[in-house]
């Protein structure tokens, strides 16, 4: 009988699928160490499917390595508490290892960590949204604050490109047409406001967080734009306190007040759709409880 050796085609093939296979499990590795996935995750993909998939011929002691924290002597200590011999393939562990296995990356990983986040800070007219952004500005200059869009004149002190982009309804039309906006509205029946959408994306690609600061409307249209961003509801003190701050500003006429307070009546109604609430009873407080929850969890010691 004559030993057959396979074709050169069919060793070429091989080789090649070889080199995919091994390409694709130490991109699997820079996954979890990076902690864009889990180990876990990892080691339930090779359990579920083919023995020849990435994650099931994956090593198991080398899928423990890539593990952010984990050392070699660690991990050798590790697999032998679990009767996991050293050559052992994730898809190779029999039905009594993956519990363990399993059970053991459970409790000692942390989720993957995310590195941005948008927060949209919403609330009632003058609850002092506008003030809190401004000290968040003033004393929290790494903090990403968009800068709207807006067809109302500016006010004594405001500056283009820091408060607002000042323009007319020309040009807000066409920032509408091009697809510009992330929302946009029309605010308490008079002016148009929108949030330019391309910074605030290139912003949340680059791992940074970014603050918005609009109205209740835009915070519901954006909340829908994207749904992993996180509303914050910023609360007067009292009631009472609302209307003297609604009042007390005199920027706008009576009639303007009024529009506003019965607008704001309706939009305290809302803080129940919001995940978090902030009370507006100090400025530097509230501001420096909106710029925590800028920070993803897990990002600080
Ligand atoms: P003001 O004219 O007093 O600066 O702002 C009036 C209202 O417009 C505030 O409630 C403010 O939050 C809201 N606002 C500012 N920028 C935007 C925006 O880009 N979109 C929306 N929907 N509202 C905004």
């Amino acid at each position: 009988m004559t030993e057959r050796t396979p074709p050169e085609v069919d060793r070429q093939a091989a080789a090649r699928a070889a080199v995919a296979a091994r390409r694709a499990r130490a991109a699997l590795k820079v996954q979890v160490a990076r902690r864009e996935r889990t180990a876990l995750s990892v080691a339930e993909e090779g359990w579920a499917g083919e023995r020849t998939d990435p994650a099931a011929t994956l090593r198991v002691r080398e899928l423990l390595l890539s593990v952010p924290g984990q050392g070699p002597l660690r991990v050798e200590r590790t697999m032998e508490r679990l009767g996991i011999a050293r050559s052992k393939r994730v898809g190779g562990l029999g039905s009594r290892q993956r519990p363990l296995l399993a059970e053991y990356l459970r409790t000692r990983e942390r989720p993957p960590r995310r590195t941005s986040r948008l927060v949209v800070l919403a609330g009632p007219t003058a609850v002092g949204k506008g003030t809190v952004s401004r000290y968040i500005r003033e004393h929290y200059p790494d903090v990403l604050l968009s800068v709207s869009a807006t067809t109302r004149p500016p006010r004594p002190g405001e500056v283009e490109g820091d408060h607002y982009y000042f323009v007319d309804d020309d040009t807000f039309d066409g920032m509408i047409e091009r697809g510009e906006f992330l929302e946009w509205a029309t605010v308490h029946n008079a002016s148009r406001y929108g949030t330019p959408r391309p910074p605030i994306e290139r912003a949340l690609a680059e791992g940074h967080s970014v603050l918005l600061e609009i109205d209740l409307q835009g915070a519901r249209a954006v909340k829908r734009a994207m749904p992993d961003a996180l509303l914050v509801f910023l609360l007067p003190p009292t009631w009472e306190e609302l209307v003297q701050r609604l009042t007390g500003r005199g920027t706008e006429s009576p009639a303007e007040q009024q529009r506003r307070l019965d607008t704001a009546r309706v939009e305290l109604a809302a803080k129940d759709e919001f995940e978090v609430r902030v009370v507006n009873d100090e400025v530097g407080r509230a501001a420096a409880e909106v710029v925590d929850l800028l920070a993803v969890p897990g990002e600080r010691a």
